[in-house]
């Protein structure tokens, strides 16, 4: 610790939290989950039901045991009830004081935690960032929540951020010049198609700038890019983790080691099909429960697999770490950092009635390549059916379509894949 100090004069850690006992966390962990059991009781008919169905009471000690009874939600379920009930879906505070409202797709509507919440904070500070930094923050500020939320770490840290969100790569790299940026908040695969672009236009990304270290989020860090990153251009580099409807759940420390499950998250790791906790250590579906008292989505199934690391990590922290995403259950994939859900095709499907077509994603170089394989007689007719299919497209689904591979009809026959993901990840 005090060599820490001596070289990096500020804490590692966020908060003192982060170093707590076992039992301290248990302690902390169950009383905010009683008491978002309560709010949710009283401001909630839904989450009423559900726990009055029980016969327990939301006490500190009986908290978890409760946790554990109360349904999974996925995002499509999310979805489906928010179609049903919305725009929270019954999950919702209507007395609580909402900052903002964000979308993700689906669409899903989820109201913004309490601006009190450390929303990514610890792991920009486990990350290195703070005061004096200058950070390019390029994560779409548009409707979704990671512009504002990633923002929003940064200031907690004391960073000082250019919200430059989905600018493009050329404006990207002007701002790293011209205000001598530290850091860069984004994917990876977009970090390294600003490097090209400074490249190109005859810039050493390396010499002429001073960014020096980078967090990533919404899309893996491939192994080779990350080694590239950091021997090629001297980026310090951190992935972090989380999810729209709960906000950060876990982020890296200077280990690069597994990623340390945030204090406000309550992780379970569970057996997708049985929904039984799988043992530690072993692979199972990431599903969270975020204690608040303003949008009550208990145990959010994300879909992804992971499993859980439960030795100590040398950086101090006392948190289990997850050891980063081993794939996806289900079928929704996220592309250039976004899921696309089957919701959402079949959502463009319903305005080409007479069209079939399925996505496929690839991967060329380190960016995700979206082509659409679509059956579509009479296409030929206009272009302008085609121009206005990839328009609705990007405007349903937030991704544009980067390929349009034209099939014979009878290609896709019944039952066929709206989504096949032929992505590797090492
Ligand atoms: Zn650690």
């Amino acid at each position: 610790m005090g060599e820490e100090m001596a070289t990096k004069k500020r804490s590692p850690y966020f908060d003192e939290k982060e170093t707590r006992t076992v039992e301290e966390r248990w302690e902390g962990q169950a009383g905010e989950l009683a008491a978002m059991l309560r709010m949710g009781m009283k401001k909630s008919p839904l989450i009423r039901r559900q726990i009055e169905a029980l016969e327990m009471k939301p006490l500190k000690r009986s908290a978890f045991e409760i946790l554990k009874r109360l349904p999974v939600t996925s995002r499509e379920k999310l979805v489906q009830m928010e179609i049903e009930d919305a725009p929270f879906a019954g999950l919702g505070n209507p007395d609580a004081y909402i900052d903002r409202i964000f979308t993700s797709p689906g669409p899903v509507y989820e109201p913004h935690l309490s601006e009190s919440d450390p929303l990514w904070a610890r792991a920009y500070r486990a990350a290195g960032f703070g005061p004096g930094d200058v950070v390019l923050n390029a994560f779409s500020y548009h409707l979704v929540a990671a512009g504002l939320t990633f923002h929003g770490g940064l200031r907690r840290v004391g960073a000082t951020v250019v919200p430059s969100g989905a600018s493009s790569t050329a404006i990207q790299v002007q701002l790293i010049r011209d205000l001598k940026v530290t850091g860069y908040t984004g994917t990876p695969s977009f970090l390294k198609a600003i490097i090209e672009k400074a490249a190109e236009t005859g810039q050493d990304f390396k010499k002429d700038f001073n960014v020096g270290r980078a967090s990533f989020a919404a899309e893996p860090l491939q192994p080779a890019l990350r080694e590239e990153f950091e021997k090629q251009y001297g980026i310090d580099t951190y992935q972090m983790y989380g999810a729209t409807e709960v906000g950060d759940v876990a982020y890296e420390c200077r280990e690069k080691n597994g990623w340390h499950i945030c204090e406000e998250a309550v992780v379970e790791i569970l057996d997708p099909e049985t929904g039984n906790d799988v043992p530690p250590g072993e692979i199972g579906e990431v599903v969270v429960t975020r204690p608040n008292g303003i949008f009550f989505l208990f145990r959010f199934g994300t879909g992804d697999l992971s499993r859980l690391i439960v030795q100590p990590c040398p950086c101090g922290r006392t948190s289990l770490r997850l050891a980063g995403v081993a794939g996806r259950i289900g079928e929704a994939v996220k592309v250039r950092g976004m899921f696309v859900a089957p919701s959402q095709l079949r959502n463009v499907g319903e305005r080409f009635p007479r069209w079939k077509f399925q996505i496929v994603i690839g991967r060329a170089g380190n960016k995700d390549v979206l082509t659409v394989r679509i059956e579509a007689p009479g296409m030929e007719r206009g272009k302008e059916d085609l121009a206005s299919f990839e328009k609705y497209f990007a405007e349903i689904c937030t991704v544009r379509i980067d390929r349009i591979e034209k099939v014979p009809a009878g290609t896709l026959i019944e039952g066929y894949k709206l989504i096949v993901d032929e992505r590797r990840w090492p």
